[in-house]
């Protein structure tokens, strides 16, 4: 599972600085704009301080997760690598060539290596090149010229190529969405998903067939026959996955003994594709749990599949960031005090709390599913049963949040909040409220509370299609509740005596995100996503039942305001007893009331007004991010020794290296 929520559209408790990181006050995060995306370096600060011994593991494990990347374009669209391959070729050799319009290709390509394809990561539909048929050959005959060489068949001409690709390039209409859940004509989930985790197959073709290899392998109909080519060495993907293979092989004598021993189970795994070996890799996985470097590379997230079953290909190597990782774990390691001061009914409160295992960390590479547009969050593994047996992994990505922080425009917050002071306060505090809350959301939150004796049920049975705003709303509150105690500045997580204006930021942002949220939905005046009707509720239901907050109107625009910090916390506390009860008994009347009378329905002529403001500030919609550069130093018999690290401030250029990287393994 993977929290997309920050990266793929910004945050609630939205902030641009954090209050413990003036370190680099001139670096450059914000790289460029294409369209409704934002592009952003992310920074690995904790990396030269690594020993050698650990720099080495993460650059043979950084090796292994460039070499798959082309899986994912493959399985994403199966003529992904062939447009790219042209895009590449025209970005490479034509650039900067007089007389050619070169800049809706360019802006193409940008945002095809960013979705990974086609199609937007958000919306799963396709979007085109915006410049006519005969102006992209043009600039393939003028790349041609100059030496760049292009996928052409055996005897096709380069016009032949364009040709073949204009539809791919210039019609909406074909192949319009790579997932399609909920196909609008009651069609094939399969066969209308433009995606190639299939060939040929309709759900219909499924009926009475038993998958051996669900996660990992392209279920195909060859010969009439439905045939499941399994992503593994002597399989489907082959060359990627050998080469995959030799960096894991050179990263194991680096890696410590825990790691090793999970890295052996994924080259067996990648060897056999045999589901056995997956879940003792799994184990393997999950059991290193003290390492300073991890990876994750494999078949991991189902989202791409509209059966959710098959593995997008992904790989994240990184390692733990012990500052903030502290910071968690002194949260966790208190979790029982936080537990006995729930403002709940003492009944609903845990005699004895057992504490999350969390980390923080810093991502040196994401590919794949996983770059450039990546989770903030990830909990691993899915799989269920090593989940309940073994326990799972959840790391939080420390510096791919802070590089989407501090590349927020600041017109998020100028433009919402009611005057300086207010913005003032954003900026210094609303990064680290943000940070301190989503802890106290995860570690203390979700795991808090007991449910009544008498409920013969679980909580998700008894409240349904309601349980998961209510129990997001639970964890929200319990954080809103505590990030107001003196009892985290006797932990040493903020200094007392800043505590009151930290809060009153926090309380700002979480108010301002239930305006700035609507302008996500353009359409009808209905909530249906879990995290923002909770959002939506608990705000609501502060207006309505509290003097906490005011709604203000001033030159036609509309904000919410803070009025009273201390009424807002008592309000917190009792919406929280009252929510603790409805989930702790079951009530499912109740909990329906709650969420419908605050958390679904929005005024959509208030959404009109968000959403013009937005638009006026040509305010980004999501970010993708630059991954650092990795250097090997090599000694006079070519042996790697060291490695440097950079930062390439250039989408352009990481997505040529990656590409080039790995055009040796291409079959075409
Ligand atoms: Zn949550």
């Amino acid at each position: 599972m993977n929290n997309p929520d920050r990266p793929a559209a910004p945050p609630a408790p939205a902030s641009m600085e954090t209050a413990g990181s003036s370190s680099h006050p001139e670096r450059r995060y914000l790289l460029e704009r294409i369209g409704e995306a934002a592009v952003a370096q992310v920074y690995a600060d904790g990396f030269r301080a690594l020993p050698r011994r650990d720099k080495l593991l993460i650059w043979h494990l950084s090796q292994a997760a460039v070499a798959g990347r082309d899986i994912y374009y493959d399985q994403r669209y199966a003529h992904n690598l062939e447009m790219r391959d042209v895009l590449e070729t025209i970005v490479t050799y034509a650039a900067g060539v007089d007389g050619l319009p070169l800049d809706a290709i360019v802006a193409y390509t940008k945002l095809f290596w960013i979705n990974t394809g086609p199609y937007n990561n958000l919306t799963s539909r396709k979007f085109v090149l915006a410049c006519e048929p005969a102006e992209l050959l043009a600039a393939m005959h003028a790349a041609a010229a100059r030496g760049g060489r292009f996928p052409l068949r055996p005897g096709e001409s380069i016009d032949g190529l364009a040709g073949r690709l204009a539809p791919l390039f210039f019609d909406r209409s074909v192949d319009p969405l790579v997932t399609n859940k909920t196909p609008a004509d009651g069609g094939d989930i399969l066969q209308s998903s433009a995606n190639n985790l299939y060939h040929g197959v309709s759900m219909a073709d499924l009926a009475g067939f038993e998958e051996r290899f669900p996660l990992n392998s392209r279920l195909a109909r060859r010969d009439g026959r439905l045939v499941e080519e399994v992503y593994r060495v002597g399989g489907l993907y082959s060359r990627y996955i050998e080469r995959i293979v030799e960096h894991l092989e050179r990263a194991r004598p680096y890696a410590t003994t825990a790691t090793a021993a999970a890295l052996d189970a994924l080259i067996r795994f990648y060897r056999t594709g045999d589901n056995r070996d997956r879940r003792a890799y799994d184990i393997a996985w999950v059991a290193d749990r003290d390492s300073p470097v991890d990876t994750i590379n494999g078949f991991i997230e189902v989202y791409l599949d509209a059966r959710g079953r098959k593995g997008a290909w992904e790989a994240l190597v990184y390692y733990v960031n012990p500052e903030k990782t502290a910071a968690i774990r002194r949260i966790a390691e208190h979790a029982q005090w936080f537990e006995d001061h729930m403002p709940w009914d003492p009944k609903y409160r845990k005699p004895r709390v057992t504490g999350v295992t969390a980390c923080a960390i810093d991502v040196v590479i994401e590919t794949g599913d996983a770059g450039p547009m990546t989770p903030v969050g990830i909990n691993l593994p899915n799989d269920q049963e090593i989940r309940e047996l073994h326990g799972s992994k959840s790391v939080s990505l420390s510096n791919v949040s802070d590089a989407y922080e501090r590349s927020t425009p600041l017109e998020f917050r100028t433009e919402f909040a009611w005057d300086d002071e207010e913005v003032n306060r954003a900026v210094k505090w609303a990064g680290f409220a943000a940070e301190l809350t989503t802890n106290l959301h995860e570690v203390i939150g979700h795991g808090s509370g007991l449910v009544a004796d008498s409920l013969m049920v679980t909580p998700e049975a008894a409240l349904k299609e309601q349980f998961s705003t209510i129990e997001e709303a639970r964890a929200d509150l319990v954080a809103l509740y505590f990030v107001a105690d003196p009892y985290l500045a006797e932990l040493g997580l903020i200094p007392a005596a800043q505590q009151d204006e930290m809060v009153r930021a926090e309380y700002e942002a979480y108010a301002r995100n239930a305006l700035v949220q609507l302008r996500r939905i353009r359409e009808g005046s209905q909530i249906e996503e879990d995290h923002m009707r909770n959002r939506q509720l608990i705000v609501h239901w502060l207006l309505a039942n509290t003097d906490a907050l005011q709604v203000a109107r001033r030159e036609g625009k509309t904000y919410y305001r803070v009025r009273d910090v201390a009424a807002f916390r008592s309000g917190v506390a009792r919406l929280l007893g009252e929510v603790q009860r409805v989930k702790g008994e079951g009530e499912y009347d109740a909990a329906r009331s709650l969420v419908e009378t605050y958390g679904v329905y929005f005024d959509a002529a208030l959404r009109d007004e968000i959403v013009a403001r937005v638009e006026r500030l040509h305010l980004p919609s999501y970010t993708a991010f630059v991954m650092p550069r990795l250097q090997p130093v090599t000694d006079a018999g070519g042996e790697v020794v060291d490695v440097e690290l950079s930062y390439p401030m250039d989408l352009t250029a990481q997505m040529l290296e990656y590409s080039a990287a790995s055009r040796d393994l291409r079959t075409v």
